[in-house]
């Protein structure tokens, strides 16, 4: 830690990643100035905070690269085309988001990492992850987004044997020089591109996951473009690419054979029989889309060393977290699901896939997106649309185009209560034996603080109804 003593060090941005940052650092003895462009209320109360522990913060200024800084240490939020980025790089000074940061604190002889990113499905894979490393035995914490923060996981009391790591598109931009033991991407579909600039730049950013990996780099043989990033990757010898498909598995692949989870990537004779691991009903839900990412858990656990059994045991155990396809009611024969997650079209791909026939409510804020292929896919299985939230008419166009016949009902309301309202008309479109799908598509910013609270409105306006009708 003599390193740290007296360096200067800017981190960029408060909030749930800089504050962290700079206290951590502070208590490292290092010299820090936190930047921050706004200057609200809410800043004012952090900054104050931080300046208590002999933090300096700058607040309203964040473009200006203070002048002894050696490193910069940024949240994921910040974009890269920043000026501080631009001053820094013309400064010679190197910038590292929160993973690199946590990656080169952890002490020697620190948990290998097992990580995964991907568009979707990451926060369950990684928890279905260390579910079946828990069930192995093995000391380990599920990272990211939901759980333990990194830092908290390298720096604090606890010790594990490994950790099962969340990372985002953003999050890998930042970090060079990360050495996964293993790695999964779990598929690659347009998200994020103002912030990366390019579907390319995305997609180059994902694949830094595979960068030194040691044992295994996962990819998804139904998506030729993670395959294409291990094949651009460079990893230690003797590091292995293994698919996972839902279809029967090759030699070094899992896959799925007459309902049953099979692996032939990690046993002993490839030729031999593949190794049985679960059956796709121990899955919730035994969706398609949560399939694969349960085989891409199991990939990264059996590169670990976890047995078979532990594997079964931990996707058995496993239960998915809230908004995420989460059934709610039923009511009048009618089933009512909430996929607030699903934020962008790929995600409710996945869930429109595993319902028929479905009321759908969309709509939200569309980032960019386009939604011909979503409907064009779904038009078969639609028993009708409920349009809400600020780019809904985009999707209303697509549905226009692509599925004339299926009834919309377009609320024309961005304010919270439309979801009740939502809930009632997807109850009037439905019969019994339907799927009321609320997976918007988009993101809930427009009408909500978060997609919880959107999830939370949906749940809640069934139950009313529920009540209603009971
Ligand atoms: P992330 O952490 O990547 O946002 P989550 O596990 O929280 O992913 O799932 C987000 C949403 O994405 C889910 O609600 C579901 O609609 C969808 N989803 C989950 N897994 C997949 C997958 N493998 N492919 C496509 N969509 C998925």
């Amino acid at each position: 830690n003599q390193d740290w003593q007296g360096k200067h060090v800017t981190v960029a941005g408060l909030g749930v990643s800089g504050i962290p940052a700079a206290k951590v650092l502070r208590g490292l003895g290092a010299v820090v100035t936190v930047v921050n462009d706004g200057d609200d209320e809410r800043s004012r109360t952090q900054a104050a905070e931080l300046e208590a522990q002999g933090i300096t913060v700058r607040l309203g200024d964040g473009a200006t690269l203070p002048r002894s800084t050696e490193l910069i240490v940024t949240t994921p939020g910040w974009k890269p085309d920043k000026p501080l980025f631009a001053a820094a790089a013309e400064a010679g000074v190197p910038v590292w988001g929160d993973v690199e940061l946590a990656w080169r604190l952890r002490g020697p002889g620190a948990a290998p990492w097992l990580a995964v990113t991907g568009t979707n499905g990451k926060t369950t894979t990684v928890r279905m992850l260390a579910s079946i490393l828990e069930a192995a035995g093995l000391r380990t914490a599920a990272v990211g987004n939901i759980g333990v923060s990194l830092l908290d996981a390298v720096l604090g009391d606890q010790e594990y044997d490994v950790l099962a790591v969340e990372l985002s598109s953003y999050q890998l931009h930042w970090a060079p020089s990360l050495r996964a033991d293993s790695a999964a991407v779990l598929n690659l579909a347009p998200d994020h591109l103002d912030w990366h600039g390019s579907m390319a730049a995305y997609v180059a950013d994902k694949g830094r996951i595979y960068e030194g990996n040691r044992v295994a780099c996962v990819y998804n043989a139904a998506d030729p473009a993670t395959e294409e990033l291990v094949r651009e990757a460079d990893v230690e010898e003797g590091c292995r690419a293994i698919g996972f498909t839902l279809n029967t598995p090759g030699p070094s692949q899992l896959g799925v054979v007459d309902g049953i989870l099979v692996d032939r990537a990690f046993v002993a004779n490839r030729q031999k029989q593949a190794q049985e691991l679960a059956e796709v009903e121990d899955i919730d839900p035994p969706a398609p889309h949560n399939i694969a990412n349960a085989l891409a858990a199991a990939a990264l656990a059996r590169a670990f060393g976890v047995e078979p059994a532990a594997v079964r045991d931990g996707l058995r155990a496993f239960r998915p977290d809230p908004h995420r396809i989460e059934h709610v009611a039923d009511v009048a024969g009618v089933a009512y699901v909430d996929d607030s997650k699903a934020t962008n079209t790929h995600a409710a791909e996945a869930s429109l896939a595993a319902y028929d026939p479905i009321v759908w409510i969309a709509g939200g804020l569309a980032k960019g997106a386009t939604f011909d292929e979503l409907v064009t896919g779904a038009a078969g299985r639609l028993r009708g649309v409920v349009l809400i939230g600020r780019d809904r008419e985009l999707i209303r166009e697509a549905l226009a185009r692509h599925a004339p016949e299926v009834p919309v009902v377009d609320l024309g309301r961005t304010d919270t209560g439309a979801m009740s309202e939502a809930v009632r008309e997807a109850a009037r479109l439905a019969r019994p034996g339907d799927t009321v799908l609320m997976a918007p598509a988009c993101a809930s910013m427009d009408m909500f603080v978060n997609y919880n609270k959107r999830g939370e409105a949906f749940a809640d306006a069934v139950r009313a109804l529920a009540a209603e009708s009971a």
